[in-house]
């Protein structure tokens, strides 16, 4: 039988020293993962330095993505005190609607799964990230226990004793720990010495968010396609987010349309799923890519 964890005590890990004055655990990265770890750190009465830009709603701006979170992720967030924190209401995914737009003679027939089927009101909810960033620097400042240093990691040493760390500003730091959670280029990653094998796929992934005519109610549609997924997920109001992955060229011609141009291709590509695409927002692409650490 597993065992509920005491979240109320610090843990072991803090008791053998990364809690002691001056041996600090410092968290490189402010983007999701680096301000949940802060938090989660802090909770249990660990010191944290975080290490990385501030959060300001300018930059935010141009971060187009919406997270869809489910029930422990939730929960976490809970207790972290971020969810609380939250300007605008998150969006409940009542229902998940498969279909195949593979364009084959065969196709198989579409399939809504419904959170009510398994007894939920949800499956869970989608967040606009920049709602969720501004929830975490919220949460981050009223946390005893953290300081944070809006600079990037320049360099790093890593050995038995711990990590010596000096930021862009000159700032020099001592760490019995560092947790490494500055994305796709992880600067940390490198200087402990951790390779990774990168490679990409020939696809891009267009994200967004537009106006839709018809209400979503609350359901996320996938289109399978040849070149790719298109997914909508459920924002407020008839407003949804995109994620549409093309082949590449496909991609470039979509993201150089004009806004009533994009939104009349999107309305295409979705049939009657959502009614007329009204407003399109600020398009970012991706080259889809895969990672693995060595
Ligand atoms: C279109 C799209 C939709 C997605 N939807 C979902 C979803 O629904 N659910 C989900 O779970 N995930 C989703 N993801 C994935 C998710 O958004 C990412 O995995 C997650 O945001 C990564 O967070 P992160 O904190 O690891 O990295 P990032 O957000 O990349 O943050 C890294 C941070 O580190 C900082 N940094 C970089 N270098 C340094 C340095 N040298 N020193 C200090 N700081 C540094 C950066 O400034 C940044 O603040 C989606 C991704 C995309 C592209």
């Amino acid at each position: 039988m597993s065992e509920t964890p005491d979240r109320t005590r610090p843990s072991r890990w803090a008791e053998n020293g990364a809690a002691q004055p001056g041996r600090r655990v410092v968290v490189v990265g402010t983007g999701l993962a680096g301000l949940s770890a802060a938090l989660a750190l802090a909770a249990r009465e660990v010191s944290v330095t975080l290490v990385g830009p501030r959060y300001s709603a300018d930059a935010g701006r141009s971060d187009t993505r919406s997270t869809a979170l489910f029930g422990p992720s939730l929960d976490f967030l809970e207790r972290l005190g971020v969810l609380q924190r939250l300007t605008a209401r998150p969006v409940p995914l009542v229902g998940l609607r498969l279909v195949d737009a593979t364009g084959g003679i065969l196709r198989a027939p579409e399939v809504l799964f419904e959170a009510a089927e398994i007894g939920l009101s949800e499956f869970g909810m989608n967040i606009e990230n920049t709602s969720l960033l501004a929830a975490f620097a919220e949460a981050v400042a009223a946390a005893p226990g953290i300081e944070w240093l809006p600079a990037m990691l320049e360099t790093c040493v890593i050995d038995a004793g711990g990590a010596s760390l000096r930021l862009a500003d000159g700032t020099g730091i001592e760490a019995a720990l560092i947790v490494g959670a500055d994305g796709e280029h992880s600067a940390s990653r490198g200087h402990a010495g951790i390779s990774t094998r990168a490679w990409t796929y020939p696809q891009v992934a267009i994200a967004s968010r537009f106006a839709h005519r018809r209400p979503h109610g609350g359901i996320s549609t996938e289109l399978h396609r040849r070149a790719g997924p298109l997914t909508t997920v459920p924002l407020a109001g008839n407003w949804s987010s995109l994620v549409w992955v093309e082949e590449p060229s496909e991609a470039v011609r979509l993201m150089a349309l004009d806004d009533a141009a994009f939104a009349l291709a999107l309305e295409r590509c979705l049939g009657s799923a959502l009614g007329g695409v009204s407003e399109v927002g600020r398009r970012a692409d991706r080259r889809a890519a895969c990672g693995s650490g060595g």
